[in-house]
């Protein structure tokens, strides 16, 4: 296309009207309705062990939700903690903990001077919320395809204990679709850090997102920081934000047992115990790792055909365009497209205009601030079927014409 025939059907999209909303990973409304069974699930409210799920107590969550998310990440229930309705609270609340009340025996990191977090970029922008409201600076690290830049990784936290924990998304990470391989796992697990209160933040929000038939598995991060003789370095966080109902599922934490008895020792203080309701009433609508993978093989049926829509657009639109690529997610939520250098926020803006909204230009990177200006990240979940592909026209065409300005 010329740049007059682009211009032209930019402005033809844009005539269209639309309002479409990508700004955010969200289920779409027919993927929440897979779960509608949830509402129903409660006949009495008996835990397996009789507890009665009403009342306070069990604050490291029901025996059962335990015994499933460790099925569900190859972890003993033991080392497991249910609680809250968003992993997201969970990994605010470890690095609150551990800002107040240290770590690992240390002291506080609050009392150790100015700490700062690796941030594999590009990331999720809400881990970087996080660190910023705390006070923690953010240091990047690229992101290779097999995961962060280790050798970086390995130079930077061996020189400095004022770096005390690096944010990981080790399966289908957002937004880059990244999946971390069984080597960087086990140098992440082994590597010399300064600080001997360091932690791996280990998002493990996409383990059983998958977009293709085939599986991906990755190696276990706890056994692997256990095999190195650093049992303690790593916290996974999951939920079932993306399984069932987003913000009105059930979170979970895995660690070592230490960081565990760590863990309960202060968020005893926080509450009286989890919504036992809730995770009773999810166990029995999943049941089991196998009931898990079954529903996730019908949000698999819905989200592929979404992102098989975008790839189809941009390949017409954009597959030849220098400067220009995307991924191809095996599984998570996203697609990160990158733009030439400096055309990601114009982009952005141009398909406002034109009635998409997108996530901000740079949100996934620390600060938002891409240093290059070409990543935008797109979440082809929310939109129906049918306004994907018109979205992804016209996020094509908006690059388009922000690429010949
Ligand atoms: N981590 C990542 C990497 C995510 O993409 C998201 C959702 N966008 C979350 C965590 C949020 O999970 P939750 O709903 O469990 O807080």
């Amino acid at each position: 296309m010329n740049q007059a025939e682009v211009a032209a059907q930019y402005q033809a999209f844009k005539e269209l009207g639309l309002k479409l909303d990508m700004s955010r990973g969200k289920p779409a409304p027919e993927q929440l309705d897979l779960s509608a069974g949830l509402l129903a699930e409660l006949g009495d409210f008996k835990a397996q062990d009789g507890t009665d799920t009403r009342n306070y107590g069990g604050a490291v969550g029901l025996p059962e939700a335990r015994a499933l998310f460790g099925a569900l990440l190859d972890v003993p229930a033991a080392q497991v903690v249910v609680d809250s309705n968003a992993s997201l609270s969970l990994m605010h609340d470890v690095i609150a903990f551990a800002l107040l009340h240290g770590t690992a025996g240390q002291p506080s990191w609050r009392e150790q001077g100015a700490i700062s977090f690796l941030c594999p970029v590009p990331g999720y922008d809400r881990h970087f919320a996080i660190c910023e409201a705390l006070g923690i600076k953010m240091i990047n690290v690229p992101m290779t395809d097999a995961g962060p830049d280790m050798d970086l990784v390995e130079s930077l936290v061996a020189g400095d204990a004022g770096i005390k924990g690096m944010w990981c998304v080790p399966k289908y990470s957002n937004p880059g679709g990244v999946v971390y391989s069984d080597e960087v796992v086990r140098r992440l697990a082994a590597m010399q850090t300064a600080a001997p209160d360091f932690r791996l933040m280990w998002d493990d929000a996409y383990h059983f997102h998958h977009l293709e038939a085939r599986a991906v598995e990755i190696a276990n991060v706890l056994d692997a920081c256990a095999e190195a003789g650093n049992p303690d370095r790593a916290i996974i966080f999951a939920s079932t934000s993306k399984v069932t109902h987003a913000g009105a599922g059930m979170a979970a934490l895995a660690a070592s047992p230490a960081n565990i008895a760590w863990w309960q020792r202060h968020a005893s203080v926080r509450s009286i115990g989890p919504d036992k309701v809730n995770q009773l009433r999810h166990v029995r609508f999943l049941r089991d790792k196998a009931g898990v993978e079954a529903l996730m093989e019908r949000h698999r049926l819905l989200l592929k055909p979404k992102f098989d829509a975008v790839h189809e657009q941009f390949g017409h639109l954009l597959g030849n365009v220098e400067g220009v690529s995307w991924t191809r997610p095996q599984g998570g939520y996203f697609i990160d497209l990158l733009t030439p250098p400096g055309k990601a926020k114009r982009t952005v803006a141009l398909a406002k205009e034109a009635g998409i909204t997108l996530t901000p230009a740079g949100a996934s990177f620390p600060y938002g601030k891409d240093p290059l200006d070409r990543h935008i990240r797109i979440a082809p979940s929310f939109p129906s079927q049918q306004d994907i592909t018109s979205a992804a026209k016209g996020i094509a065409l908006a690059l388009l014409l922000a690429a010949a300005e």
